[in-house]
């Protein structure tokens, strides 16, 4: 797949995240301070409410973008997303539709820089759903706290293990973390104790946005769950270790995820990363019938993180790795997640699960990267590293890369706050 031109000259760049092929949704404040949803093009951003007002777009009867949120676009289910990308290829192509094209008038109105513009949540997120799906990081994790024998749970290579989070607290890219206080009892310590958090770490990790629901008692099939699948985000599932370790057995994590998720503003459709579709890896024990997928399932995505202590003129990057390392995809989390009765429905999130590469370089947590913090790292400027210090901040990058174009998702940033008194 080659880069299509635009006649927005910016978006034609090798180095923009945001091409004609991308157009990605997402709700940006306007000039007047209202939340209306958008598309990115280049360095512009392309008011959708506007357009639909102006009756150059049409989603349903009703108003879809007028609104601080995608999700009624989503609810309008894949023929309205194909249909809306298809007229919006056309309105921004070189030599397409020159309705917005050839009128500076509506141009004003509808376009406004992407630098400098303030993004909002891009949906309202119904319910947040967290998995441990990366082969390589619970076999890190399981080599830690269980020994490289018993590494991975004897039900892992046969269901994608997740957990209930909070949609409370899922955040937009530049949102700040608050450290979080919570209960802690280290090896050496009698009693538990309440403050806070002394091993403070990220979760790099993919967010799978659910468009369409299904009905409760109606499970899907893995293809099915597929074509529910709106788009994807860059997610950061924000952790604290030792309140973790404290409190996860025997129900799995409860605070230690439950003050913070970043995303990031941008959410990528489906239909955008098409070309970079890819297997998960060959099965270890086969998988039982209905969760085996019918073709590839997970996306080519390099990813990075980068990390600036409060002050450091530059960010570290302190892992690279690909969305591909998953073991499971996002199609089959979803129909692993419908498959008992579970009701899903627009606006679900599905955090991928961690996503480590196999060499320490391509760890996804400082978790993993200081091995427990037994390995400290150094950033660039000098400073070392186990875990997250009080105004350090993480960006989360990632980008599939075309043939000289790139498919990104914006930064998803976060910075490091000190925690609330106790
Ligand atoms: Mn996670």
């Amino acid at each position: 797949m080659a880069l299509m031109k635009s006649w927005v000259e910016s978006a034609n760049s090798a180095d923009t995240e945001f091409p004609l092929n991308n157009l990605p949704y997402g709700v940006f404040m306007t000039a007047d301070d209202e939340a209306h949803c958008c598309v990115a093009i280049g360095d512009m951003i392309l008011d959708l409410a506007v357009l639909e007002d102006d009756g150059v777009i049409s989603v349903t009867d009703e108003p879809v973008f007028d609104l601080p949120f995608l999700n009624e676009f989503m609810d309008a289910g894949k023929p309205a997303w194909d249909a809306l990308r298809a007229r919006l290829m056309d309105l921004l192509s070189e030599g397409g539709d020159d309705t917005l094209r050839g009128d500076a008038e509506l141009q004003s109105i509808a376009m406004a820089p992407r630098v400098g513009a303030e993004m909002a949540m891009p949906f309202v997120v119904a319910e947040y759903t967290d998995f441990y799906a990366g082969r390589h990081h619970a076999t890190n994790v399981g080599t830690m706290f269980r020994g490289a024998e018993n590494a991975l749970p004897p039900n892992w290579l046969h269901i994608p293990i997740g957990y209930n989070g909070r949609a409370s607290t899922v955040v937009v890219s530049g949102t700040d973390i608050i450290r979080p206080n919570g209960q802690l009892k280290g090896p050496g310590d009698e009693v538990p104790r309440f403050g806070p958090c002394a091993r403070l770490d990220i979760e790099l990790e993919m967010g799978a946005v659910v468009g369409t629901g299904n009905a409760m008692g109606q499970p899907v099939s893995v293809a099915e769950a597929d074509d529910m699948i709106f788009g994807y985000v860059l997610l950061n599932d924000w952790s604290a270790r030792d309140i973790q370790a404290w409190e996860y057995q025997p129900l799995g994590p409860f605070q230690a995820k439950a003050f913070g998720t970043s995303i990031s503003p941008w959410v990528v459709t489906k239909a955008a990363l098409e070309p970079f579709r890819t297997s998960t890896p060959a099965r270890e024990e086969p998988l039982l019938p209905h969760l085996q997928e019918p073709g590839p399932m997970l996306y080519d995505i390099d990813l990075a993180v980068t990390m600036r202590p409060e002050g450091a003129k530059t960010e570290t990057v302190i892992t690279r790795t690909n969305y591909n390392q998953m073991y499971y995809s996002s199609a089959q989390q979803l129909c692993h997640h419908a498959s008992s009765g579970c009701a899903m429905n627009s606006g679900d999130l599905l955090g991928s699960g961690t996503i480590s590469g196999p060499e320490k370089h391509e760890r996804g947590s400082l978790l993993e990267i200081s091995w427990g913090g037994k390995e400290p790292f150094t950033l660039d400027s000098g400073e070392t590293r186990s875990f997250l210090e009080d105004g350090d901040t993480m960006t989360l990058k990632g980008a599939a890369k075309g043939e000289g174009y790139q498919i990104g998702f914006g930064d998803c940033v976060g910075k490091i706050l000190p925690a609330v008194k106790v």
